[in-house]
This record gives C-alpha cells, sequence and structure tokens, in this order.
C-alpha cells in the first residue's frame, strides 16, 4: 500500500521513501518526526485505517467537518501523499512545522496588506470620480449661477448664464436668464416710454409756442401800431386767429388721444351696421373730394356687418385717414374704400393714389407728432396727432391698424376690426 503513494510535499518524500521501505513505524522514527507527531493512512471515508502514535485509533472516522477543519486550517496537518489506486490518504501530524504557519501568516498578511491598499486606492479612485462628476455637473453650474447672480444684482441684465444642464440646476439657471431677460425687457420699455414722454413734451412745447409766439407777436404790433392800415390790421387779426385755431386744435388733439388712452374700456359701445355706417361717412365726403379733383372708389357690401363701436370716435378715427388723403394727394389723385366681410372680423381698406408715406416711416407714422414732411405740413395745418388718435381708436375697438408698406402707389391703410360675437342686428 505505501509504495503507491504518490508526493504532495517534497519535503515529505523522505517519509514515503521510509514507509515504501520499512513500514509506518520505522518511517517515522527515521524520519526524525519531532515529538507528538503522528502518521495515520485514512482510507477514502477520512477513516482510519492504519496509525502511529496517533490520537486516533483506526478505525476512527473524521467527520467531514473536522477533516476540513485540519487540512484547510490546520497547519500542522499534512495529507502529504495519495494512493492513486484506492484514494488513500497518508496524513501525517507534526506538531512543530512552524514554516507552514509563518507562511500562512506571511500570506495572510500579504493578503490583508493588499486588500487594504486595493481598498484605499478604490476609495480614492471613487472619490475621484465622484469629484470630477460632481464638479461638472454641480460645482461648475453653482458657480456660474454665482456670477451671473452677481453680475444681474449689479445691474448688467443683458447678462445670460451660460450653461445648459437637465438638472434642477439647469432649470434655475432657465428661471435666472429669464427673469433678467424679463428685467432687460421691462427695463427697455421704461426707457423707451421715458424718452417718448420727453419727446412728447418738446415736440407739445415746440408746436404751441410757434402759434403762441405768433399771436403775442401780432397782437402787440397791433398795440403799438396807431396809424395802422384796415387792411393790415385785418391781416394781423387773421393771422392771430389762425394761429389761435392751431394751438386749439392742437390741445383739443392732445386731450382727445390722452382721453381714448386713458378712457381703457369705459368708453360706451353698441352694436351698430359697419357697412351702414362707412356708407354715410363717404356720402359725407362726396362733395370735398369732387372740390379737390380726386376720383374715388367704393367697394362696401350690401349686408350688415355687425361690430360694437362708439360711433363718434370711429367717425373721427376713419376721417382722419380720409381727411389725410385729401390733404396730402394732389389733384387728378384717387382714394379708394374697400370693405371686407371675413369670417369674424370686418376688413377696411382705405388707400389713395397720392404720395405716400416713407418706407422708413411706416413702423412710426401713428405716433404722435411724427411727420413725414415738416414744411409740407406746417401748410397743411396738421398737429401731427391724427394717426396716434386713430390707433387709439381702432384698439379701443378691439382692432388693429398698419400702413401696408408693399403698396407703393400712394398710401394705404389696412384696419382689422373683430365682429361683434352675436353678427346680427
Ligand atoms: P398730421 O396732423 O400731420 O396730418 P397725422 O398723424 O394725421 O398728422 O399724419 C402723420 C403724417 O403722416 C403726416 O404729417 C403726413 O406726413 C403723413 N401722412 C398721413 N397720411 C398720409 C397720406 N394719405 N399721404 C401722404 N402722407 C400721409
Amino acid at each position: 500500500m505505501a509504495n503507491s503513494f504518490g508526493i504532495f510535499y517534497m519535503d515529505a518524500s523522505d517519509i514515503l521513501e521510509n514507509i515504501d521501505t520499512y513500514g509506518l513505524q520505522r518511517a517515522y522514527e527515521t524520519s526524525n518526526l519531532p515529538e507528538g507527531s503522528y502518521i495515520e493512512v485514512l482510507d477514502q471515508d477520512q477513516k482510519v485505517i492504519d496509525q502511529y502514535k496517533s490520537i486516533h485509533d483506526v478505525g476512527y472516522k473524521y467527520s467531514d467537518e473536522e477533516f476540513d477543519k485540519l487540512t484547510i486550517n490546520s497547519y500542522q496537518h499534512l495529507i502529504v501523499g495519495m494512493n492513486e489506486e484506492n484514494d488513500n490518504m497518508l496524513l501525517v501530524y507534526n506538531p512543530k512545522y512552524p514554516e507552514n504557519e509563518e507562511k500562512a501568516e506571511a500570506l495572510a498578511r500579504r493578503i490583508l496588506i493588499q486588500t487594504i491598499i486595493l481598498f484605499i486606492v478604490s476609495i480614492f479612485t471613487v472619490l475621484l470620480i465622484y469629484a470630477k462628476f460632481t464638479s461638472k455637473t454641480i460645482v461648475r453650474p453653482i458657480k456660474e449661477i454665482l456670477e451671473g447672480v452677481k453680475t444681474i444684482s449689479l445691474g448688467d441684465y443683458s447678462k445670460r448664464i451660460n450653461y445648459k444642464s437637465k438638472s434642477e440646476l439647469g432649470y434655475l439657471i432657465e428661471a435666472i436668464n429669464q427673469m433678467s431677460e424679463k428685467i432687460e425687457k421691462e427695463i427697455g420699455l421704461r426707457e423707451k416710454s421715458e424718452d417718448n414722454r420727453k419727446r412728447l413734451i418738446l415736440d407739445i412745447s415746440h408746436d404751441i409756442k410757434t402759434p403762441l409766439t405768433n399771436i403775442l407777436g401780432y397782437a402787440e404790433t397791433l398795440r403799438l401800431s396807431d396809424d395802422i392800415s384796415k387792411e393790415s390790421r385785418d391781416n394781423y387779426v387773421d393771422i392771430i386767429i389762425s394761429n389761435g385755431k392751431k394751438a386749439n386744435n392742437l390741445i383739443q388733439d392732445l386731450f382727445e388721444l390722452s382721453h381714448i388712452e386713458s378712457s381703457n374700456n369705459s368708453i360706451a359701445m353698441e352694436s351698430c351696421d359697419l357697412s351702414e355706417f362707412i356708407r354715410k361717412i363717404l356720402l359725407d365726403y362726396i362733395p370735398e373730394l369732387e372740390d379737390n379733383d380726386m376720383s374715388f372708389e367704393f367697394d362696401i357690401p350690401d349686408q350688415r356687418i355687425m361690430i360694437k363701436m362708439n360711433a363718434q370716435k370711429l367717425d373721427r378715427a376713419i376721417s382722419n385717414i380720409i381727411n389725410n388723403s385729401i390733404k396730402y394727394s394732389g389733384k387728378g389723385t384717387t382714394l379708394r374704400l374697400e370693405l371686407k366681410d371675413l369670417d369674424n372680423r370686418a376688413v377696411l381698406i382705405i388707400e389713395d393714389s397720392g404720395i405716400g408715406i416713407p418706407m422708413d416711416l411706416a413702423k412710426d407714422i401713428f405716433e404722435p407728432f411724427v411727420r413725414a414732411d415738416v414744411s409740407r405740413n406746417s401748410k397743411t395745418g396738421g398737429t401731427g396727432l391724427g394717426l396716434g388718435i386713430t390707433k387709439a381708436i381702432i384698439e379701443m375697438h378691439g382692432g388693429t391698424i398698419h400702413l401696408d408698406t408693399s403698396y407703393l402707389d400712394g398710401c394705404r391703410f389696412v384696419i382689422s376690426i373683430p365682429k361683434a360675437m352675436n353678427n346680427l342686428s
């Protein structure tokens, strides 16, 4: 049996040889095993089938647990050989097998140190990745937000935070950008309206100063001239009256404009037929058009188009445009007016074949005191408020007005007014 044990441990080869030659006892003695050592031969069921000096008698069977313990955890029990034919094991117990223990301890220490190093390196790697990640997704946007908010709080509302993120911080950045955009717009509007207000006061002062200066000048001349002819006196009085009218018109127009703009929805409205209303206005203008050698084309539908209107104001709005056409277009020109009944609104087109309004003024032509030709305008006696009043009135009716810049043969205004909900009488 001993013959066929294969060697497991090189340093146990002499024991095996001795067993081969002399049997267990001699092998034990010649192998110089220390006091307390023993040798056992176990079969494949871990049962002791031969032994020398063992604490286990022949027939002792190691339980699986016991066997695992002594072969795995004990460095003193060594399975030194296996019998290839019957799987018998040669087990040597050597109480002084310190190298095994040392080796195992060293190995365990090495494994422990390696594990600790690996653990620390992993923690550092994770921390590094996390730091990189948080710096990209949290620290950087927060830095950008702080810088942006600081700039905005110093009054630079054109500042936008340039950082795209799909996280909550992204929404915060978007909200801050929207806020500063809104404030910037508000401030722009406020500055614009402040500029407009200043310009308006300047324009009013200028427009009212000229007639008043004339009135004062001619009144003074009259007072100082004792021997003035009746003809000159009448001339001076005419000038005073016409300048007085100019100033009066201006004040009335200003009053009307500010009244409409500040009245919001408080102006009385009633349902009226716009077709009939326009027909009546045009009828009144025919003699004046003929006097000015102007031809006209009117296209008003027969059916009723009901809208909510303040007849007096709407009359003023439309008359302003027709008066302008008569005022600024020369003889031989044509006034064309068309009323269209669309789905939920009425569209009124008023055009003339006169000199038109320069393209660059189209956007501002409804602003007070904007005039295309100041010299010509002073002759026509306009206040420069007519189109502003018209626009305010149209808007008061829920409508819109614009100058059609695609029309190049004169002047074309397009007015759109919503129809009354119940488009009956
Ligand atoms: P005004 O009292 O000067 O007529 P408006 O506000 O009515 O003031 O018109 C503003 C300016 O628009 C006018 O001064 C004139 O230059 C120009 N304008 C208005 N309507 C016409 C038109 N049909 N043809 C040419 N120019 C016009």
